[in-house]
């Protein structure tokens, strides 16, 4: 069978589905936003632009849902009443969460839980089979209707098969993906009425539930600090203490999930010309020549406060990004 890239009806078919799914479908937690921005991550982190189909291991699966939980599931302090958390169920608490809640108060931050192997596997290996009974398996269906456009459901794989032409489509409208699902997300969490006080305590939803936190950014500044000798990344001027930032090579708005060999240090002036624009192919051979030398200090201090540190995925979601950059004739910054 040769599998053709999609033409552009059946493109606009999936996108069509995918807002039918996200309308129509049951949801008795949020597993299935976190499902649908998995797949759309794995597909640019594994995949290519081709119309073949993806293997994807349910581990991978479960180390984003883990991550996204991870994030939300920080406890949020109340004056008196002690600590709330935000309910990702229609009854008592998800699965899943529970389960990192735990292990957050063990751990200060996932990198340090990452490290702990035993542990790490086992949590990896129960939301894996907590993501394969639940959201895998109804994701797709609709009033009762199996509507299988993403993958073909089987209980007895172990390993989870997008359908052919459906990595193609996920790369393709990850952006959008992205942003319908985390809508719909805080959607739900603001509509479940036991969050309704730690709703008062967080005027930023979006901002807790998905965007890189301050302090971890900081301590991430004070790595590239001397990692680029105080310099600017793009101007290689020397920056002054306090006048510099954390900047998404490839930027948030594409690609919204923090990894260590994403981040350079520009100075302020750098950093909001580019905004969230793609660097120039100069500067992307800058980036990818500093991963290569610095790869192991980049693993070994970053990984530590809490980002995934995996140079090949980084890259893998750099070429995807020059490649929409080139097909869609993005804006791109020359420094
Ligand atoms: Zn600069």
């Amino acid at each position: 069978m040769i599998n053709c890239i999609p033409t552009a009806q059946e493109q606009l078919k999936f996108l069509k589905n995918i807002q039918l799914i996200l309308q129509s479908g049951s949801f008795s937690s949020t597993y299935k936003f976190a499902l649908l921005i998995s797949l759309s991550r794995l597909a640019i982190e594994k995949g290519e632009d081709s119309g073949e189909q993806l293997v994807l291991e349910y581990s991978d699966i479960a180390e984003k849902f883990i991550e996204l939980y991870w994030k939300q599931a920080a406890p949020y302090n109340f004056n008196d009443t002690g600590q709330r958390i935000l309910n990702q169920n229609n009854g008592k608490q998800a699965a899943i969460v529970n389960k990192v809640i735990e292990l957050r108060q063990i751990y200060s931050s996932l990198g340090l839980l990452r490290r702990d192997v035993t542990i790490w596997s086992k949590l990896v290996k129960d939301v894996a089979r907590t993501v394969k009974d639940m959201p895998v398996r109804y994701l797709q269906n609709m009033n009762g209707q199996n509507f299988e456009f993403l993958y073909l459901f089987d209980q007895s794989r172990k390993q989870l098969i997008l359908l052919p032409q459906a990595m193609y489509c996920l790369r393709q409208f990850s952006e959008i993906i992205e942003e319908l699902c985390q809508k719909r997300w805080i959607d739900y969490i603001r509509k479940n009425s036991t969050n309704a006080p730690v709703l008062n305590q967080l005027p930023n939803l979006e901002q807790f539930m998905f965007e890189p936190n301050r302090n971890q950014l900081n301590a991430v500044a004070n790595v590239l600090v001397e990692l680029q000798e105080c310099k600017c990344f793009y101007c290689n001027k020397v920056m002054k203490k306090g006048s510099y930032a954390v900047d998404h090579f490839i930027p948030w708005s594409m690609y919204p999930s923090d990894t260590g060999h994403n981040f350079v240090l520009a100075d302020s002036s750098c950093n909001s010309k580019k905004s969230n624009l793609l660097a120039s192919d100069e500067f992307l051979h800058k980036w990818q020549e500093r991963n290569e030398k610095q790869d192991m200090i980049i693993v070994d201090r970053i990984s530590v406060l809490g980002f995934l540190t995996d140079k090949e995925r980084s890259h893998k979601v750099a070429e995807w990004a020059y490649a929409q950059r080139k097909e869609n004739n993005y804006l791109m910054w020359n420094g």
